[in-house]
């Protein structure tokens, strides 16, 4: 296992090289020379359940890191129940989907509550999302909550939100994924970013570096190339510096240009 292995995002949402055909993600990675994947296993923007992979032995048996990215769509913290009770039951569906293809883990948005909510009810949902499939025997992967870019009453997308939430569901070992972008979004400062967020949460299991095509403290969420965006790009490496664990890209593009992203981020960390 290399100090910082570097995965990319395959698949549809982010990439040109959209379907897992042709190989599929270990294909992919191959290709370019990367240590991980992450994929979806539904629909990114809907609410289908995730059926069986072709490839799921294939995906269990390589030593390419798998990460499994759960649909957008999710919220377990909203007090809307119509979007609330199917978000917690799609997240327990991923996370066994995502056990079956020896995925490290299964990153979530943290989501958010409306506007004339408090947000301690989403903290609390949070909690109760853990604590109900905790009486069920827990995740089958570690769930990693991401911070997100912007919206109102968000509950990972500024520190002192982490904070509140991390003090509800730390006790069962959520993990989290720490993205650049939206960081950069929500006008974190990126040089103390990862120690801001350890001295929270205590670990940081996943960056996903992306640069950003927006200005600090933007709230908007569009990736850009690691070199190609508004964050300099010496700022992201030290991220993936500091934060010394595995590394996915969601950034655009496509193979070629993402086997050239991983190379230039594998040399300057080594
Ligand atoms: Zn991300």
């Amino acid at each position: 296992m290399p100090a910082h292995p570097i995965g990319v995002h395959i698949g549809p949402g982010l990439t040109e090289d959209d379907e897992p055909d042709a190989g599929g993600p270990l294909a992919r990675a191959a290709e370019m020379d990367a240590d991980g994947v992450q994929v979806f296993l539904a629909d990114p923007q809907g609410w289908t359940a995730p059926t069986p992979r072709p490839d799921a032995a294939d995906l269990l048996a390589s030593d390419v890191t798998v990460v499994v990215h759960a649909p957008y769509v999710l919220n377990v913290a909203t007090t809307n129940n119509r979007i609330r009770i199917p978000s917690r039951k799609l997240l327990a569906a991923h996370a066994r989907a995502a056990a079956a293809v020896g995925a490290v883990g299964l990153v979530v948005h943290g989501g958010h509550v409306l506007a004339r909510d408090d947000p301690a009810a989403g903290v609390d949902n949070w909690r109760k999302t853990f604590g109900r499939q905790a009486e069920d025997g827990g995740f089958p992967v570690p769930l990693l909550i991401e911070n997100t870019a912007g919206g109102g009453n968000a509950m990972a997308r500024d520190l002192d939100a982490l904070a509140r939430l991390w003090d509800a569901v730390g006790e069962f070992g959520a993990g989290f994924v720490l993205d650049s972008c939206h960081a950069w979004a929500a006008g974190w400062d990126l040089a103390t970013a990862v120690d801001d967020v350890r001295a929270i949460t205590g670990r940081i299991d996943l960056v996903h570096l992306n640069n950003s095509r927006d200005p600090h403290g933007s709230s908007r969420d569009r990736h850009a190339p690691l070199t190609d965006g508004e964050i300099p790009a010496e700022l992201l490496i030290e991220v993936a510096r500091a934060a010394d664990c595995p590394i996915v890209l969601e950034t655009p593009g496509d193979t070629a240009s993402h086997a050239e992203e991983i190379e230039m981020l594998r040399r300057a960390l080594s």
